[in-house]
């Protein structure tokens, strides 16, 4: 008999992102264990499991920023990519 079935997310993502993902969104407690992040190009996810009720889901995790840019003083800046804000 099948026990485990894919359903409707019980906890919204904002509600899972107001706790940063620290709370299981199927029982509500926060014993879980991540496993490796893994990556494509701007996203990268792990998988996470409920040690309390064994649910299991990934977390997703987008490109947001860069930062600490040292580049060489011979290096012209790009000006075709920059998009203003
Ligand atoms: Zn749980």
């Amino acid at each position: 008999m099948k026990t485990e079935t894919k359903i409707k997310m019980p906890m919204t993502n904002t509600s899972y992102l107001r706790y940063k993902g620290t709370l299981c969104p199927a029982c509500g407690c926060n014993d879980l264990e991540a496993s490796e992040v893994e990556q494509d190009v701007a996203t990268s996810w792990q998988s996470i499991t409920c040690l309390d009720c064994n649910a299991e889901w990934k977390d997703v995790y987008v490109l947001h920023m860069y930062t600490d840019l040292t580049m060489p003083v011979t290096v012209k800046p790009i000006q075709s990519l920059i998009v203003e804000e």
